[in-house]
């Protein structure tokens, strides 16, 4: 945990200047053990908790990786091959968060991308504004052959949970990618319903 947001914290600070200062990371203590992969699981929140000013999003956008593991970088690696419709270079890793399964990241661990710390746009949904006003969020995992583990779809429904809350999203603005574009993403294998189960819908009573 203390090692996520510190890292988190310090990918953010470099171009905060107009955010308030950041003190969320606690001093490290000489005496703590450090078990950077243990810990991270036990309590992904403190990750992706935002730090800079924010822009409004309208909606949220899941995915799957489609691969049995990988993390920000490698996602990174294959994504700057790719080209938008115009022949345009992706700048990197088209999502937003990335949400490990224990292979390359931890399990359930939350990292933000630089398109989050950034505030840009996506480029994952396969439509114009799902990626100009949705939060792209990738699992990893392969979820037409495997369920997601138990921290992740805690660390999953946090999230969105969250990020509704904070921009007023409503649950019928928060699709998987297959509600969006013609594919099987994120897979016959991911329990959707839990996902969104901390989101209220705009037709229930508040
Ligand atoms: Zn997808």
């Amino acid at each position: 945990m203390l090692l996520v947001s510190l890292t988190f914290a310090a990918l953010v600070a470099g171009r905060t200047t107009a955010a308030p200062p950041v003190e969320t990371a606690p001093p490290v203590q000489s005496e703590a053990p450090v078990e950077s992969a243990a810990v991270a699981a036990t309590s992904p929140r403190t990750a992706w908790q935002p730090t800079v000013a924010e822009k409004h999003w309208t909606t949220i956008v899941l995915h799957h990786s489609a691969t049995e593991q990988g993390d920000v970088a490698s996602i990174d690696a294959v994504h700057r091959g790719k080209r938008d419709p115009s022949g345009k270079a992706w700048l990197g890793i088209g999502y937003h968060f990335v949400v490990g399964n224990g292979r390359k990241m931890a399990d359930g661990e939350v990292q933000p991308t630089f398109r989050w710390q950034q505030q840009l746009a996506g480029a994952h949904a396969g439509q114009r504004d799902y990626n100009e006003n949705g939060i792209g969020i990738c699992v990893i995992g392969n979820f037409d052959e495997a369920a997601p583990t138990a921290r992740q779809m805690t660390a999953v429904r946090d999230l969105i949970k969250t990020l509704a809350a904070r921009h007023a999203i409503p649950r019928e603005r928060i699709v998987r990618h297959q509600d969006v574009t013609a594919t099987a993403c994120p897979g016959r294998l991911f329990p959707w319903d839990q996902a969104v189960s901390g989101v209220p819908g705009t037709t229930k009573g508040s």
